[in-house]
């Protein structure tokens, strides 16, 4: 499949690479939006967070506890940080496979634009 995100998985695309288990990949945003931008992604492919079946739900549960791990490794536990999944057109998705945007390292605005 001609996925961005599983190229990167695969290795066949290079990455900004901060963190690694046996399901999920994490890697610095190519674009970042603020002093820390981290995506976290599935290694399996997933179109988005409304596609995904029951037997892949458990993912969900393994990306928060990865977040957990990660936010102490870039040292932003404390201060805070801002996790946010856009999903579908209006959501601003535009890389199809599910990924959690991880900032952190400034005040966040609200509401996001
Ligand atoms: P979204 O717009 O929520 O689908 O997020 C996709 C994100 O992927 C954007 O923030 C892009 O900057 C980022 N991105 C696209 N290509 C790459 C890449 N090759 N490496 C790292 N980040 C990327
Ligand atoms: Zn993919």
């Amino acid at each position: 499949m001609d996925c961005l995100f599983c190229k990167i998985v695969k290795g066949s695309l290079p990455c900004d690479f901060i963190y690694e288990d046996d399901r999920v990949l994490a890697f610095n945003d190519i674009t970042p939006q603020a002093p820390v931008h981290v995506l976290i992604i599935p290694k399996q492919h997933i179109n988005s967070l409304i596609t995904i079946s029951d037997d892949d739900i458990d993912i969900l549960v393994h990306i928060h506890r990865a977040v957990q791990v990660l936010v102490k490794q870039l040292k932003v536990d404390q201060l805070g940080f801002r996790l946010v999944v856009n999903t579908g057109t209006d959501g601003g998705q535009t890389v199809p496979h599910l990924h959690f945007h991880l900032l952190a390292g400034r005040n966040m605005q609200w509401p996001p634009g």
